[in-house]
């Protein structure tokens, strides 16, 4: 299986040709199909596997299938990771593989550790996806800076390592308040009873990727 067998927007196949990833690496192969046909996703999958871009590129192609943003909208993609190490790496995929659709498909991060302004003024601006640390999220949420009416595509990435940080509270939160229809992607280096309850409760039907 090959990028181009994918049914991806031609938008983004150039961009990952001109990031030089050739041949998608296993989870990659399994999970995008996946991802694109709508169904959510227990991924089991440590850091080195591929699997940011393999939840990044259908988000994008998500995005891209979206009505546009209005004025007030919040994100249509959401990536909720634990650091605001992983949430930079996260973005910078995203941003790579959205390059040649930039206009379209704008991202924001949101972690803690520097000032709510800026992060408030882009947000507000609206932007397609945000990555974001849970603490840091929760907070512009309540403050009324971004909001969940328009997520569709939300994943969580590294989701053992937010539960031992103490973020179930605020994974819960954005979970029960996201619109119907919506389609979520849990990723875990290790599946633990708390996350397969996790999964139990807030995934529907989930196809497991698992490499
Ligand atoms: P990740 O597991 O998402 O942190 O990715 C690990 C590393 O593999 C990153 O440096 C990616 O840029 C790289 N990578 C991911 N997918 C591919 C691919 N299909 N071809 C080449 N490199 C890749």
């Amino acid at each position: 299986e090959s990028f181009r067998d994918m049914n991806l927007h031609e938008n983004i196949l150039a961009d990952i040709t001109a990031h030089k990833y050739e041949t998608p690496t296993p989870i990659q192969a399994q999970g995008i199909p996946v991802a694109l046909s709508g169904r959510d996703i227990l991924g089991c999958a440590e850091t080195g596997s591929g699997k940011t871009a393999s939840f990044a590129i259908p988000m994008i192609q998500f995005c891209l299938n979206q009505p546009p943003l209005r004025p007030g909208d919040g994100p249509m993609g959401l990536v909720l990771a634990p650091t605001r190490e992983l949430a930079q790496q996260i973005d910078k995929e995203v941003a790579a593989f959205g390059q040649s659709s930039r206009r379209s498909v704008r991202t924001c991060i949101v972690v803690g550790g520097v000032q709510m302004h800026e992060q408030r003024h882009e947000l507000r601006a609206g932007v397609e996806v945000v990555v974001a640390t849970p603490g840091r999220f929760i907070d512009h949420l309540q403050q009324g800076n971004t909001n969940l009416a328009r997520v569709g595509y939300v994943v969580l990435d590294e989701a053992d390592r937010m539960l031992d940080m103490g973020f179930e509270p605020q994974i819960r939160e954005v979970l029960q308040n996201l619109p119907p229809r919506h389609q979520t992607l849990l990723f875990s280096a290790t599946m633990p009873p708390e996350i397969e309850g996790l999964a139990s409760q807030y995934l529907v039907k989930p196809i497991k990727v698992k490499v």
